[in-house]
């Protein structure tokens, strides 16, 4: 009976050991969660004003099939306005 005892404890003692070693391969999740809105931070230009802005920040338009931003509603319309066909 007391065999059995130590075995259980032997397992749970393995299994504590295991978990804890797997733990420890891998970083926390507080360092290595990144924010979700990381990669909207690269610097892009503004193609009517040419100010730099994060990409985030921008306003987005899908023209003939490319995605532009652009740093304001204003210079959006600029560029909708100048590309006009016809
Ligand atoms: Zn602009």
């Amino acid at each position: 009976m007391k065999l059995l005892i130590l075995l259980v404890v032997g397992y749970f003692c393995f299994r504590a050991i295991k978990n804890w070693l797997m733990a420890g391969s891998r970083p926390p999740d507080e360092v290595s969660s990144t924010p979700a809105g990381e990669i909207d931070d690269v610097m892009i230009q503004d193609p009517v004003c040419g100010v730099y802005f994060p990409k985030g920040n921008g306003i987005g338009l899908q023209y003939k099939g490319e995605e532009l931003f652009f740093c304001s509603q204003e210079c959006k319309a600029k560029y909708v306005h100048s590309h006009k066909e016809t």
